[in-house]
């Protein structure tokens, strides 16, 4: 049998840690050509050595502790990452966590191959040019987000055209807590997510709810959606991702355990032919699955995100851009957990007050646009 041979970007983060416990579990079915990843090069190598890659891109400013290198096809530098994949090549992992790869995810998306992105980051910041790019290349991209993994396959069992589609969110960490208290939440706190075990950025996102306003906006441009047909409710239970909606009443759900190894296996194998070792979805097990309004008090975001998402343009790369900075801020201790979402909307104001917003920017525009905002940025103390 012929082995799927996989380019994994971002392979020491957690969504490259569950693709590579798929491939754990299904070694003869896999060949891994290459891994990346920033400044984590131990755990690269171990990972090289277990899956026995030969291939490995690395920050460059790292390349001098590595010690067994000559065992290695190294590629320094993100600049270039795209030169990894060859024509043997079957399927690609973007998983490297926010805009740092934005260049990299363009230029992979001529790549022709099959692309499992979970970076949705890159999929916002890329707009509605990235499903142009990615015909014009016959490039196919799989979103790896479990909501958007869920509605992609729900929309590829052929219903025609849908009313709309409902995204949920667990609620994070901080969904009961009361308001008042949301001033003082600490990093600690804001990193524990009750559901899901991730990277950083994405866990305070969670905790912010800018996780849901960039899916919501995500969603958008994967599924070509008018801003009305998405919308977001909390499901703390995570056992229902995306569903889908129809005029005649009928919405249509997957049910899955909150687990990312499930939507990543979908990239390789039809539903049944992977078996999952964590035990089956038993809905006994629940005594409730429980459905809830976002309280736009409790969680800004959301409706700061539908309103970039409405004005277009620039507008969802700059708070998205913003956001990543901010967040990097309140991980420094530099500003509060509150003041993610009120620097953001402070700047976005400042941006288009003195900046011409692009309706379709290209990936210039979009550097400039954040350059501008390096320059710029304005942070209370
Ligand atoms: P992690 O922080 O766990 O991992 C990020 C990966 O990207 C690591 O391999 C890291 O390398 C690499 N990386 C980060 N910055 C750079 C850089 N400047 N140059 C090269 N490589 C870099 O993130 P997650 O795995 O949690 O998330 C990855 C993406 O997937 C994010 O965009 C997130 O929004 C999305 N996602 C994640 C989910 C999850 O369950 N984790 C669910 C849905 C979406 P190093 O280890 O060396 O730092
Ligand atoms: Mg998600």
């Amino acid at each position: 049998m012929k082995k799927i041979n996989l380019i994994i970007y971002g392979a020491t983060g957690s969504i490259g840690g569950s693709v590579l416990s798929i491939v754990r579990s299904n070694r003869e079915k896999f060949n891994v050509q290459g891994i990346t990843c920033n400044k984590n090069y131990k755990k690269l190598i171990k990972i090289a050595e277990e899956f026995n890659i030969k291939k490995l891109g690395i920050n460059k400013k790292i390349k001098n502790s590595l010690k067994k290198i000559n065992n290695y096809n190294i590629f320094e530098d993100m600049s270039t990452f795209s030169k990894m994949y060859d024509n043997k090549t079957d399927v690609i992992i973007f998983a490297i966590s926010g805009l740092a790869g934005l260049d990299l995810f363009q230029n992979l998306c001529k790549s022709g191959k099959k692309i499992g992105i979970a970076n949705k980051e890159c999929i916002i910041s890329l707009g509605e040019n990235l499903s142009k790019l990615a015909k014009e290349n016959s490039t196919t991209i799989v979103p790896l987000d479990s909501e958007h993994n869920s509605a992609f396959h729900l929309l590829n069992n052929e219903h025609g055209s849908f009313k709309s589609i409902t995204i949920t969110a667990s609620g994070g960490p901080f969904r009961k807590l009361p308001i008042k208290s949301f001033n003082t939440i600490s990093v600690k706190q804001a990193l524990k997510h009750p559901i899901w075990k991730m990277g950083k950025k994405i866990s305070i996102d969670s905790a912010t709810m800018v996780n849901k306003a960039l899916e919501i906006i995500e969603a958008k441009y994967l599924f070509n959606l008018n801003d009305d047909q998405i919308d977001a409710i909390i499901h703390p239970q995570a056992i229902i991702h995306a569903m889908i909606n129809y005029e005649n009443g009928i919405s249509i759900a997957l049910l899955n355990k909150p687990d990312m190894r499930i939507p990543i296996s979908s990239l390789f194998f039809k539903f049944n032919g992977y078996s999952n070792k964590a035990k089956p979805l038993n809905l006994l097990k629940y005594s409730k699955l429980e459905f809830y309004s976002i309280n736009n008090a409790r969680y800004p975001a959301i409706k700061l995100g539908r309103e970039v998402m409405k004005i277009g343009g620039l507008a969802p790369n700059a708070f998205n851009y913003l956001n990543e900075i901010l967040v990097n801020y309140f991980l420094k201790g530099a500003i509060k957990f509150t003041d993610i979402i009120a620097l953001n909307e402070i700047n976005l104001e400042k941006i288009f007050s003195k900046n011409v917003n692009i309706m379709s920017p290209k990936l210039n525009d979009i550097k400039n646009i954040n350059s501008w905002i390096d320059n710029n940025l304005y942070l209370r103390n």
